[in-house]
């Protein structure tokens, strides 16, 4: 026999018995972003590298060692990290978001070369959102809503806490920027080789350290707030009225940064204490840098992105969804003008039921193996045809939830029995 081929490390399948579980998510996930107005965006899943260099920013660990990238006949290209970057290309390519409001939605795979783990995978799902055109704290806020409501709507709104923090202007990042590097200086000797170098590439990205020793030193590091203006402020201020109005609950978190370059002013995280290390199901924030950085007008720019996996494991972990049996009628059927009867009866229920989802028996047996198959397959009910049925222009009932008598029916009438007894129209 040949050598069976794997599936690649940290690249997962989703299994039969996983997908309708992947299903609600999405379509509640798709319900939600149509209540609030927004409209799907589908993206490549490969761009030229130097947009997500240009964007990501280049000292960043997804640029610095977790894209997939590779040379075609001389191009640089790379399998999407994220969906922001090509996002945000595709808006201004297309003329989007030049001089305009803009809404919108994606979902799909992004790959990211990281040590896979619970929770952390080389290729994941995110559903993710973007808005541009509009400065304002309160759109910051419709997001944070519109994000609390999937948790609500899920079920899992007590596990999980929303991290919010605002990381200023540019201009008053520049300013701490430099006072943060003075102080790390100060203290060089005490910070490890991962904090020395991002030091000066990428200073911010020290407050985000794991390290103990090197928390306890920042302990006394000067505050980004300290640096803040009357308009970040404001905004914040007027972010933080609105989730207040909405009863929804925040912890500020000041070492909350973000792992991507491209931030300012509001950034959150979405964090539950049931996945481990890998706890944050969502981050989002403000980046009204990128669309300038990227070759157009400058634009604000405000988004979010759900890890998929991790907010399905978190779904699991809690038995938040109850999953729908996958089908509502298994149908049975004896002798051969029988067999070929069902496959025209069961036609037309599809046509005649909208939405029905019925299994017909396509490999033979006996009643007796057919009703264990339709046990099997967990749906509700059986449709019984056998020759002598057919003569009588009869199909049989049979409950398979329920024990009860076979119900016979005249084949004409069948639709109409089923819908009562499934409750649909
Ligand atoms: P982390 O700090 O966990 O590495 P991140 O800051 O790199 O996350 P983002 O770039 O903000 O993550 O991506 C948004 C969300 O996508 C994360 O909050 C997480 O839920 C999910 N995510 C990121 N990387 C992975 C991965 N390798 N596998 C599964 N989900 C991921
Ligand atoms: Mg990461």
């Amino acid at each position: 026999m040949a050598v069976q081929i794997q599936s690649i490390t940290g690249m997962k399948d989703i299994l039969p018995d996983e997908s309708p579980l992947w299903q609600k998510v999405e379509t509640t996930l798709k319900q939600i972003m149509a209540s609030y107005g927004y409209a799907e965006m589908r993206m490549p899943a490969v761009e030229y590298t130097s947009l997500f260099v240009r964007s990501i920013g280049e000292v960043t660990d997804v640029v610095e060692k977790e894209m997939y990238t590779f040379d075609d006949n001389g191009d640089s290209l790379s399998l999407r990290p994220e969906g922001t970057a090509g996002c945000v290309r595709a808006c201004i390519e297309h003329g989007l978001i030049h001089n305009q409001e803009r809404r919108v939605w994606y979902t799909g795979s992004m790959f990211r070369h990281e040590k896979p783990q619970k929770g952390r995978y080389r290729e994941f799902h995110q559903f993710g959102a973007e808005i541009f055109g509009i400065s304002s704290a309160e759109i910051d806020a419709e997001i944070i809503l519109l994000t609390n409501r999937i948790w609500k709507k899920f079920g899992i709104g007590d596990h999980v806490v929303l991290q919010l923090n605002s990381l200023g202007s540019s201009e008053e990042r520049a300013s701490y920027r430099e006072a943060l590097v003075a102080f790390l200086e100060q203290h060089k000797e005490s910070l490890d080789e991962d904090c020395q170098r991002r030091m000066y590439t990428n200073p911010l990205r020290v407050l985000d350290t794991k390290n103990e020793k090197v928390l306890e030193i920042l302990q006394n590091a000067p505050k980004l707030t300290d640096y803040f203006g009357e308009e970040t402020r404001n905004h914040f201020d007027r972010l933080r009225a609105i989730l207040d109005a909405n009863g929804v609950k925040y912890e500020i978190n000041p070492r909350l940064v973000r792992g991507l370059d491209y931030y300012n002013h509001t950034v959150f995280e979405w964090v539950t204490d049931l996945l481990g290390a890998q706890g944050t199901i969502c981050g989002g924030g403000r980046y009204d840098g990128l669309v300038e950085q990227l070759g157009a007008q400058p634009t604000p720019a405000v988004g979010f992105a759900i890890g998929l996996e991790r907010f399905i494991l978190l779904l699991q972990s809690i038995n938040a969804v109850e999953v729908e049996n996958p089908v509502d009628v298994y149908f049975c059927a004896v002798g051969d003008e029988a067999v070929r009867q069902s496959m025209v009866i069961a036609e037309q229920l599809r046509d005649q039921i909208s939405g029905i989802r019925i299994l017909t028996n396509c490999s033979g047996g006996n009643f007796k193996k057919q009703f264990k198959r339709a046990d099997k397959s967990g749906a509700l009910f059986a449709l019984v045809l056998a020759d002598d049925e057919l003569a009588k222009n009869e199909i049989g009932i049979k409950n398979l939830r329920v024990e009860s008598e076979q119900l016979n029916v005249k084949i004409s009438a069948v639709a109409e029995e089923l819908k009562k007894l499934l409750g649909v129209n």
